[in-house]
């Protein structure tokens, strides 16, 4: 079983629409979308919610006890999450990193740590296979590790039911989501466009899978709103040994077809569906090997 990363640096690339259409093309293999901030695989999947479990995430300490003002906590806290005022001791929930520093040290065990729900992920069933998603509850913090529990149970489905391939929508940027999207996979696809913010985001995706000693393709979208941008990215890839699998131009129909909630590549006259049909053809011949 092969699992391959569709990442883009930054969010709006046509990450999801290029992933959504491979996932179609596919057919049968378990998709996950690691998108958890703002998941919109599901909205061309159409999932059926087969089920759904809270997300426990890391733990988080509280004051639950009668705190005597000495300020030890405040002093030893690392991560700045605990702060006093006249009255109180307050402690941050998104800041407090649950290392448990201020419970070993406070004199009269007024602190403690807890466990909270930080999301819901889902196990849901598409025409295309099984997949696997998840959505953090407003204020969490720990998108990086709900990517990883998805990223697990999706393995688990995959070998379970005989799969011989993952595709996942990665998460956008470059932080600790996008790290748990690339964790252990075999191959990574880089989504760009030929703006300036476009390359350089390109480039530090590119970083992280080479970090990661991830086999990396590349490919750039709306290639000719701006062909000598195209070109810089295209000079890259030759030069850093990365496999660009080609340029989509820019498609009305692709907006059209999304508004409607059509997948691209259903679209015989649409340039760019032609091109990413050709990507799949590519890609395939790679993982199902
Ligand atoms: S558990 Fe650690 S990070 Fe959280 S408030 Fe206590 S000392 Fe700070
Ligand atoms: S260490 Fe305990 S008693 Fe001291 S300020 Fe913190 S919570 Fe209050």
């Amino acid at each position: 079983m092969k699992q391959i990363s569709i990442i883009s640096g930054k969010g709006g690339t046509g990450k999801t629409t290029i992933t959504s259409s491979f996932i179609k093309l596919a057919g049968d293999q378990v998709s996950v979308d690691c998108d958890v901030d703002a998941a919109n695989l599901h909205i061309m999947l159409s999932p059926v919610i087969k089920e759904s479990n809270d997300f426990i995430g890391g733990e988080a300490a509280r004051v639950t006890g009668e705190c005597i003002q000495c300020g030890k906590c405040e002093e030893a806290c690392r991560f700045m999450a605990i702060s006093d005022s006249e009255t109180d001791i307050k402690i941050d929930p998104i800041k407090c990193e649950g290392c448990g520093v201020c419970e070993e040290i406070c004199p009269v065990d007024a602190i403690e740590l807890f466990s909270e729900k930080q999301g819901t992920y889902y196990i849901s069933e598409t025409k295309y296979g099984p997949m696997v998603h998840a959505k953090l509850d407003p204020g969490s913090e720990n998108s990086g590790l709900i990517v990883s529990r998805i990223r697990e149970i999706a393995e688990d489905i995959a070998v379970n039911n005989n799969k011989k391939a993952i595709l996942i929508d990665g998460a956008p940027g470059i932080g600790c989501p996008v790290i748990s999207s690339l964790n252990g996979v075999d191959y990574a696809l880089i989504v760009t466009e030929p703006t300036l913010s476009g390359i350089s985001d390109f480039k530090k995706a590119h970083e992280l899978t080479k970090f990661f000693n991830i086999e990396t393709f590349a490919c750039i979208n709306k290639s000719d709103i701006n062909e000598k941008n195209s070109r810089i990215i295209s000079d890259y890839c030759r030069d850093n040994d990365l496999t660009l699998l080609g340029k989509i131009p820019y498609d009305e129909m692709v907006p059209e077809a999304l508004s409607r909630k059509q997948f691209i590549v259903d679209n015989p006259k649409s340039p760019a569906a032609k091109k990413i049909i050709e990507f799949w053809d590519k890609l395939k011949k790679i993982l199902y090997s």
